[in-house]
């Protein structure tokens, strides 16, 4: 049966052990493991990963082994040496500082590489023990960016999800990594890969495209035979626990308690993980400043800064840790009265009922992240809210700013604005406060981590099925013998050639697509045999098809059908075609040339098209959809058709087509044997054209009506060659 398989750096539980106790097990309350447990815990579903732990004996193992398997969880042994290599030098040394902006920070080492590598290679080889090709694994974060692709390589057809739990950086900070395009290259390996916000998946397609020579359009990638789909799924919290547990009894006796010790006192809360990412000596700063500008504040507010001991082994953690002592020690030590501490500073993680409790008290939630993929605290803040009091502030540099728009938003680099929010936040209207967590609440309520995971997963499937549709028939060998075998019958047959893409690569000016002796050869070749009607069918002008083919006893048909020369006579237009709006048009295309370096425009009888393939990377395809959208409001009244084509824009009549061309072809010269070969989606118009049972090809792995696929112009090339043998 098909089942569903997670694989994350760390499983949802933590495995602790000493001497006398013997082995501990403590689930994780994470959010992802609530949301992930609808998933993992049902039927033959496991989640994959290490459990912290090194096991001191075989013993140890085995009871791992059985706890984990009850719980429907594998583990995979990491060694010290991989958890020093992997874990703390490439993820946490290499991608956390360049996916966070802190490439200072960097320390680029290939032994890193080398053991992310090898990890990430364990990590397949446990998955391998239980995966057959109908199974769907969901690989989450930036430890195991190279899994999918080795996945993949062994189940060609596995359903593959891949969610990003960090922030993607712009292909600016992206491409500093000398290990860029293997990483994109791993992660492809998805079917699906999400990110939280829009902007981390911008960024991530930008580098696709830039690094990893993918076509990348909208939201997909195409990898080879297989289309990607890239999305947003900003990751939500269990709404319900953090409201259930802020109303529940143990948590208003312990909010009892602090507020006696805190004598009155008005709370700051500031909750995190330690790391450089979260800005905290920033905010440390920010609040010593507040109290210098605010002095009436003084003996009334204090800041709760609860850091969450993470990384110890990584030295710039360890610098943090002394920077923050330093900090709170200096404020305190400035401002501390004998019945005021500025600020309540714990090293340590709480359990849920002391964080509930500290979420109800505080009257602002500093939430100042230099840089976070989502950050939940925030949103645990609100939905801790019951009486929807409160006032949260929040970093613009977080992913969860993007749904948080009514907290107070911050850049954390401006500490001005921090001082004057804070100040904003103690002094804002209740009715205010409630107006603004209302709507966050819904928000949270509705986008929680159920719905997160049942989007995914929805997601998932509706590309898989988007991928079958789209399957590629690749022309094998059976498909060349099939298509041999007919032409070999037939009496008399109709041969459409596209040329640019099809006999011809694509070159970066319209005149270097000159063809080679080869090409001539063989369509001479071709055209030689008395059965055979070589129609060359291009949107090319005259002019270029005349000079380089003229001499061949072939026939043409150009500029999408205006321009029709049937072998051995003179050209003749298809019809009348009306081309007054060229001198409307032109001066259009002409500013694009102005803005745009690189650029040009050819004229043909019946069309204009828009160059931009020596464009910069990037702003071609910016200037050609701002262009596109121009093109297509000025068509509408002037039956004009726009067309996107490879690197090019065109805009030409709207009646004129390669299919009404073709047909025309079909009905006056009769035949037993049709083929047609192509490569964009003007040829589709071609194909359309055919008869059934025609043999029509696509040049390029993209969906077509065309009845086979072929991957390049070499492959049509072998393919005529053997035709003409
Ligand atoms: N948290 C916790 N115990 C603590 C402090 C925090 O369990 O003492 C939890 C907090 O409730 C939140 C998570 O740690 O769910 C932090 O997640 P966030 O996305 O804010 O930051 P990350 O650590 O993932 O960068």
């Amino acid at each position: 049966m098909a089942k569903t398989i997670i694989v994350s750096n760390r499983l949802p539980v933590r495995v602790e052990g000493n001497a006398q106790d013997g082995l501990k097990f403590v689930p994780s309350e994470g959010g992802l493991a609530t949301g992930l447990g609808s998933v993992y815990q049902e039927g033959e579903n496991i989640w994959i990963g290490w459990t912290g732990y090194h096991p001191k004996s075989i013993q140890e193992e085995y009871e791992i082994l059985d706890y984990l398997k009850k719980e429907n969880m594998r583990p995979v042994s990491l060694t010290s040496e991989d958890v020093k290599l992997y874990y703390e030098g490439f993820s946490n040394t290499i991608l956390w500082p360049n996916f966070h902006y802190f490439p200072q920070y960097i320390e680029y080492k290939d032994e890193y590489w080398e053991s992310y590598q090898e990890v990430n290679k364990k990590f397949c080889s446990e998955l391998l023990k239980y995966i057959s090709e109908e199974d769907t694994i969901w690989v989450h974060d930036y430890q195991l960016l190279l899994l999918p692709q080795m996945i993949r390589d062994i189940f060609p057809k596995i359903s593959i999800g891949f969610f990003n739990h960090i922030p993607f950086p712009s292909y600016e900070m992206f491409r500093l990594l000398p290990w860029r395009k293997q990483l994109l290259n791993g992660l492809l390996g998805a079917d699906l890969i999400g990110f939280h916000t829009y902007d981390d998946m911008r960024h991530f397609l930008s580098s696709v495209s830039r690094l990893a020579a993918r076509s990348v359009k909208e939201q997909h990638v195409q990898n080879g035979e297989r289309i990607v789909l890239v999305d947003s799924f900003p990751m939500g919290i269990d709404y319900q626990k953090y409201a259930t547990s802020a109303a529940s009894p143990d948590t208003i006796a312990q909010e009892v308690l602090f507020r006696t010790s805190l004598q009155g006192k008005r709370v700051i809360l500031s909750i995190d993980r330690l790391d450089y990412s979260k800005g905290i000596p920033q905010r440390l700063k920010a609040f010593e400043l507040f109290l210098e500008k605010y002095p009436e504040y003084l003996n009334i507010i204090s800041l709760v800064l609860l850091v969450v001991p993470s990384r110890g082994n990584v030295e710039k953690y360890q610098e943090l840790k002394q920077e923050i002592d330093l900090l709170v020690g200096r404020i305190n030590g400035r401002y501390a009265m004998m019945d005021w501490t500025p600020i309540h500073y714990f090293y340590r993680s709480l359990p849920l009922t002391k964080l509930s409790a500290l979420y109800r008290i505080a009257e602002v939630g500093l939430v100042t992240p230099m840089r976070d993929g989502m950050n939940l605290v925030c949103k645990e803040f609100i939905a801790s809210k019951l009486d929807k009091s409160g006032v949260l502030i929040l970093s613009e540099m977080a992913g969860s700013a993007k749904e948080l728009s009514d907290a107070i938003l911050i850049n954390p680099n401006d500490v001005n604005q921090i001082i004057e929010a804070i100040h904003q936040a103690l002094t804002m209207p209740r009715e205010e406060q409630i107006q603004r967590n209302e709507i966050m609440q819904k928000s949270l309520q509705r986008y929680n981590v159920h719905h997160w995971v049942k989007v995914f997963m929805n997601n998932l499937k509706k590309i898989k099925k988007e991928q079958k549709a789209l399957e590629i028939r690749q022309l094998d060998e059976s498909g060349v013998q099939l298509l041999l075998d007919d032409y070999e019958a037939s009496q008399q047959r109709l041969i459409f050639l596209d040329y640019d893409g099809t006999l011809k690569t694509f070159y970066k000016e319209p005149n270097d697509a000159f063809p080679d002796e080869e090409l001539l050869v063989m369509l001479e070749k071709l055209a030689s045999d008395s059965r055979n009607h070589v129609v060359i069918i291009s949107g090319r002008g005259r002019d270029p098809l005349e000079e380089w083919l003229g001499h061949l006893a072939i026939s043409m048909i150009c500029e999408h059908g205006v321009w029709l020369r049937a072998k051995g006579k003179d050209w003749k237009k298809l019809r009348d075609v009306d081309d007054h709006w060229k001198k409307e048009i032109y001066p259009v295309l002409d500013s694009y040339v102005s803005r745009t370096p690189g650029s040009f425009i050819e004229t043909k009888d019946y069309s204009l098209v828009w160059h931009f393939r020596r464009v910069e990377l990037g702003l071609g395809e910016l200037r050609s959809r701002e262009l596109t959208s121009h093109l297509k409001y000025m068509a509408r009244d002037r039956h004009l058709q726009v067309l996107e084509g490879d690197m090019v824009v065109e805009i030409k009549n709207f009646e004129v087509n390669k299919g009404v061309a073709a047909r025309k072809w079909i009905k006056k010269y009769p035949a037993d044997f049709h083929l047609a070969i192509g490569d964009d989606w003007t040829d589709e118009d071609t194909f359309g054209a055919m008869p059934p049972d025609s043999f029509t090809i696509k040049v390029g792995v993209q969906n077509s009506r065309a009845r086979f696929n072929v991957d390049s112009v070499d492959d049509v090339r072998a393919l005529l060659e053997k035709i003409v043998k």
